[in-house]
């Protein structure tokens, strides 16, 4: 085995090679759920960052609608949510994957990677571990002088600010920035199904939640999976579905 294998097993005991992975949950669907690959359309939740592009499932599934900005977070919303519902196509079905990232150097280090054509290590999710930092400052929040301009990091930071505690007692800050980060989005995913369940036009969506593990180019990227579902929209009576104005722009979407 690799070294950076037992790496990263010995923070993410159950952790996969992604591509084998994707393969696995592919063959699933089809063989299991009697999918039709060709009609699923692909979302992704993910962080914005171009080194996710290699894990995902973007090689075999095409058109992934993008609802993740920085962390990973659904940013694109309820207004998202429900243009991707009605985007599904004729008797198909929906299929999201969805977490944050975290980086690992070949020395086992978490947080940081060797990105594809450098030779220094850099932050890995950038944007978790700026969380991170600013959680570590004394003072109060950080406002960032034009908010407009950066209003996914606001966010994302003032998301992880009630779990300021739990992050910054954990051992590893970093791994644990980005544990909270995956709760988040699972919740946030949840949410806005429930509220757009009336609008998707297929009756399943299958959900597939990870953590992705970042290695360097040599290696293959990990993912560390953590839930994998499937809501039958029809039974879904969790949440009331918000029901869209009357609106024609939005129900165009
Ligand atoms: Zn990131």
């Amino acid at each position: 085995m690799e070294k950076i294998t037992n790496f990263i097993l010995d923070h993410y005991s159950n952790a996969t090679n992604g591509s084998e992975t994707t393969e696995m949950y592919l063959t699933f669907l089809e063989k299991e759920y009697n999918c039709d690959l060709k009609k699923i359309l692909f979302a992704t939740s993910l962080c914005c960052d171009d080194i996710n592009i290699s894990t995902n499932f973007r090689k075999v599934l095409t058109r992934p609608f993008a609802m993740g900005g920085l962390g990973g977070l659904p940013f694109s919303g309820f207004t998202g949510m429900v243009a991707y519902g009605h985007h599904i196509p004729d008797d198909g079905d929906a299929f999201i994957f969805y977490g944050p990232h975290i980086g690992i150097t070949d020395d086992g280090v978490l947080g940081k990677m060797r990105r594809p054509g450098q030779q220094h290590l850099t932050n890995s999710c950038g944007a978790l571990m700026l969380a991170l930092e600013r959680l570590k400052e004394t003072n109060e929040i950080y406002i960032p002088s034009s908010h407009e301009f950066d209003y996914q990091q606001t966010l994302l930071e003032r998301t992880m600010m009630p779990f300021k505690q739990q992050i910054l007692a954990a051992e590893l800050p970093g791994k644990e920035i980005t544990e909270v980060a995956y709760q988040c989005i699972d919740k946030q995913i949840h949410y806005l199904i429930g509220k757009a369940s009336a609008e998707f036009t297929c009756s399943r969506v299958f959900l597939l939640g990870a953590v992705i593990i970042n290695t360097s180019p040599e290696y293959a990227d990990y993912v560390d999976i953590r839930n994998f579902e499937m809501i039958d929209l029809q039974s879904l009576e969790t949440m009331k579905s918000e029901s869209i104005l009357a609106n024609e722009a939005f129900m165009n979407l």
